[in-house]
This record gives C-alpha cells, structure tokens and sequence, in this order.
C-alpha cells in the first residue's frame, strides 16, 4: 500500500431534477496511490467524466467524502490537480509557451511555478519549435500534447484525463500513448485517466478499476502493461474486463469495443 494521493468514500452524485434524477455515483468507493497510473474504464453513460470532476473539485458530492491528502511534507495550501479533457481547450489569443505558463497567473500557483521548469518541461515535451506557435497553427495531437504540458506545469499532486486522446485520428493517438507513458515515468506522476478503449487502458494502466453503470467500482486489477500494444489483444485481462460492459446503461454506447 503506498501513500493516499485521493480517496472517495461512499461517493453519490445525482444528476436531473426530483423525480427524475439519476445517481450516476451510487456510494462509489476509490482510493489512489501515489505513484499510481490507474485508468477507470467503462461504457459511455457509466459515470467517467462525472467521477473524474469530482475528484478534480470541480463537482461537490451530494454525499459521501473526498479526501485529498497533502503530500508529505508539504507545508501550505493543497497542491492543485490537473485536468485535461479531450479537446485541449487552449487560450487561443495566447501562444504556446504563454498557454502552458498559464498557471503562473493565478496567485494560488505563483509559489509552485518556475519559469525555468516551464522551459524544461517544452524541451522534455518535444514542444520547444512550438514555442512561439499560436494553438491554431498546431495539429491536434501537438495541441494535445501542449495541453498536457499545461497541466503538468502547475506540478499538481494528481494529473487527471478524461478521454484525452479519443478525439485524434488512430495513428496520433498510438504516438500520444508512447508519449504519456513515458512522461509519465519520466516524472514520476500520479495519474487518473477515464476511457471507454479497453485496450488503450490496458496499454497505459498499472490498475485498471471497471465502472458498469451500477455507480461503483465493478472490480479493480493491478496490472503490468505490456512493453509491445500488439500483445494487448492476446490479455487474459482484456476478456475479464469486456465482460464487465454491460449493455443496459442508459445512453451506453459500447463501439468503441466492439472493434478489433
Ligand atoms: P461517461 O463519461 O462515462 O460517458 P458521464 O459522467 O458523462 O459518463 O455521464 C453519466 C450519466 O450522467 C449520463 O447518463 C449523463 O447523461 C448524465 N449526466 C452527466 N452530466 C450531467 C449533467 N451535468 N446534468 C445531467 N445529467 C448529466
Ligand atoms: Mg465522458
């Protein structure tokens, strides 16, 4: 067991209006280690980005606890999380280097933000040509990529990414995965990322936690990605895992599975 990074505790979250609302969390249990890459997978309408805003603060519980331990040592304010979706939702008006410097703007940061370290972080990011670009002279996997420098920049506690890479054509989005696994690594990172793509949560994950629709966590496995995405189809896990889709959340939109 390592140390807490984030934890929920009997997690409800109602969406809709009396007497029509639906709790998507339904006494949802999580806890996140530090040092941790767990990717949450599950159908469309399952609760993903709704859990994922939760444990970002960006949406209060209806009940339940969320509990964001300091880390160690740290004296101050709770480190922020970052947040990345899947369109990057960079500052248009502002140029690469400015957008992922964005963090240094809000006072709450000013003392966990290092310019040096922003220009470190484009080097590492393959991003220093694009320093001076403009988002929209940027493809969509570059513009994927400056987002995760953004929320990297701030050093959060937790990275957390919902669905970052489904908006990108099949090839970008091998490349980004590469990418974010060894930036991961290479920054020792505790991440959250939600997807519906079985594989590429089997690719990136060290546990993989399932949402079925039921509101909970339907299992959790500890996992040992492969080095190679061609032995992924060949993982006694992937069946366990597909077999947790069901077919009955309302809204589920399964074909994203259903392929290969
Ligand atoms: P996922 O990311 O797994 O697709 P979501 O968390 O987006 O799932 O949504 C889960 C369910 O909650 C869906 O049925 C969705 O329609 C509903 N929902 C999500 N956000 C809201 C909202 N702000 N207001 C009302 N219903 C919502
Ligand atoms: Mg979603």
């Amino acid at each position: 067991m390592g140390t807490v990074a984030v934890r929920l505790t009997g997690a409800i979250k109602r969406h809709g209006r009396a007497p029509a609302a639906r709790a998507v969390l339904d006494g949802l249990d999580l806890t996140v280690d530090r040092d941790e890459f767990l990717v949450v997978v599950g159908p469309s309408g399952s609760g993903k980005s709704t859990l994922l805003r939760v444990l970002a603060g960006l949406e209060p519980l209806d009940a339940g606890r969320l509990e964001r331990p300091a880390g160690d040592g740290v004296a101050g304010p709770r480190p922020p999380t970052g947040v990345v979706f899947q369109q990057p939702l960079l500052l248009p008006w502002l140029t690469v280097r400015q957008n992922i410097r964005l963090g240094q703007r809000y006072r709450a940061n000013r003392g966990r933000f290092d310019a040096g370290a922003a220009e470190e972080l484009l080097a590492r990011f393959g991003l220093t040509a694009l320093g001076d670009a403009y988002p929209d002279q940027l493809s969509g996997g570059q513009a994927q990529r400056v987002a995760v420098a953004r929320a990297v920049a701030v050093r959060p506690d937790v990275l957390l990414l919902d669905e970052p890479f489904s908006a990108l054509d099949p090839s970008t989005r091998a490349a980004l995965q590469d990418w974010l696994r060894e930036i991961v690594a290479a920054l020792r990172l505790t991440v959250v990322l939600v997807t519906h793509d079985v594989d590429e949560a089997l690719y990136l994950g060290d546990r993989i936690a399932l949402l079925d629709g039921s509101g909970r966590v339907a299992d959790s496995w500890r996992h040992q990605p492969p080095a190679d995405r061609a032995e992924v189809g060949d993982l006694p896990l992937r069946a366990r895992v597909l077999a947790g889709y069901r077919t009955d959340v309302v809204g589920a939109d399964t074909s994203g599975v259903a392929a290969r």
